[in-house]
């Protein structure tokens, strides 16, 4: 196949030949006849070096680089990145009788930007971000059910509400492969109905597995707020670790009975839980104070773009400073930022504002991030978004 050029401005190759995988609109100096949206292009030195190659797109972010130092993507380039990708949560320990869920591919971590795929059972949700993913979703799906060992029967596309609506692709949410068979993954020995075609994002956030079970350690003989709680996961491993009390909360009904059920199917008639479909804001300003000694906060992105920074970081300072005005002496606030726009120090900072004006004493027990199956590529730091503290409250 005859593949377009892309050749950059003089000197805007740097940050490419440190590999690092997004070529930014501003350094493209013109842009080849009938490109279309989603083509796979190569990419030029300003002298017509080789760098790469990868899709474009229109948009801030222009092309996606999918392999460096060739001028054509091999054959079966899926394939390979996707054994690849496999080997590694192989070597990571995480395909287990008692562990069926996890991410697979990591976009840029994985070395396919614009790609994520979570696995749950026989079954991968696949989420696109780009329109050269999108072009690709029958080949990445097929080499999906091809993986030796990996099982996968079902693969489910649900990019409806994740590809640049501009784009105009109209994508539907779809089984690509198999169909719906069951929706139960475990975790950690913990069972999780997984509802992939109503629930957020592909059904269940994979990346706080570590992180319930650093919380089940310290969940033991505890009062458990469980807040932005969502299909449960926190509360079904204080739950295990011998908490005293669960209460979750969610805004959303629907998250609410995700909870509900989760808990059932683990502990069944189990009178400790409790779930309160209402605003954190509210449930935070309206409870009693020293309710509650083990409190989780892992909030939705409270800024999801660059330009939402200054109003996300209050966000994090409000939510916080509540929970520790009213969290018990000895308490453990497990607080969380998934905003990828938010570096790890910022959201140290709006934390250490809102623990300074409560006048408590607070102590770091732990600095927490996401899992080792979301890795990050050490070109693309940008990969890196998940933070959370651990802070012991006197
Ligand atoms: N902690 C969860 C993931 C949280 S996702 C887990 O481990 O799986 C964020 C959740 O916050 C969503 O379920 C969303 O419905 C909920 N949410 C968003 N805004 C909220 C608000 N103002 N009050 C309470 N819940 C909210």
């Amino acid at each position: 196949m005859n593949i377009k050029t892309i050749r950059l401005k003089k000197g805007k190759e740097e940050s490419l030949l440190r590999r690092h995988p997004w070529v930014f609109s501003g350094a493209i100096a013109s842009l080849p006849e009938g490109l279309e949206e989603g083509e796979t292009v190569k990419v030029e030195t300003s002298s017509g070096d080789t760098i790469g190659v990868g899709h474009f797109q229109i948009g801030s972010i222009a092309v996606r680089m999918l392999g460096f130092g060739s001028a054509a993507l091999p054959e079966d380039f899926y394939g390979m990145r996707l054994r690849n990708a496999f080997r590694i949560r192989q070597t990571l320990g995480l395909i287990r009788p008692d562990n069926t869920c996890y991410r697979l591919i990591h976009g840029e971590g994985d070395f396919i930007p614009g790609l994520i795929v979570d696995i749950y059972g026989d079954t991968a949700v696949m989420q696109a971000h780009s329109p050269g993913i999108h072009f690709a979703r029958h080949q990445i799906a097929a080499a999906l059910t091809e993986l030796p060992e990996a099982g996968i029967r079902n693969v489910y596309y649900k990019s409806e509400t994740t590809l640049p609506y501009k784009a105009h692709l109209d994508p539907e949410n779809e089984y690509l492969a198999g169909n719906y068979d069951g929706n139960i993954a475990i975790e950690n020995g913990l069972q999780f109905n997984i509802d992939w075609m109503r629930g957020q994002k592909t059904g269940f956030f994979v990346d706080q597995r570590e992180n319930r079970m650093l919380l089940q350690h310290y969940a033991k003989g505890r009062d458990v707020l469980n807040m932005f709680c969502y299909t449960g996961g926190f509360s079904v491993y204080a739950m295990r670790g011998g908490a005293n009390r669960v209460d979750s909360v969610d805004s959303s009904a629907k998250a609410a009975a995700l909870t509900d059920a989760n808990i059932e199917l683990n502990f069944p008639g189990d009178g400790r839980h409790h779930t309160y479909a209402t605003d954190a804001f509210r449930f935070l300003s309206e409870m009693e104070k020293d309710s509650y000694d083990l409190i989780i906060l892992d909030p939705p992105a409270f800024a999801k773009h660059r330009n939402a920074l200054k109003n996300g970081l209050l966000g994090y300072r409000k939510l916080n400073s509540r929970a520790f005005d009213k969290i018990r002496s000895g308490g453990i606030l497990f607080t969380f930022s998934c905003s990828q726009v938010v570096t790890k120090e910022m959201f140290r900072l709006a934390v250490f504002s809102a623990a300074a004006q409560s006048g408590r004493n607070v102590r770091i027990l732990h600095q927490l991030t996401q899992p080792a199956d979301h890795p990050i590529d050490i070109s693309h730091p940008e990969g890196e978004y998940l933070k959370g503290l651990v802070l012991y409250v006197e």
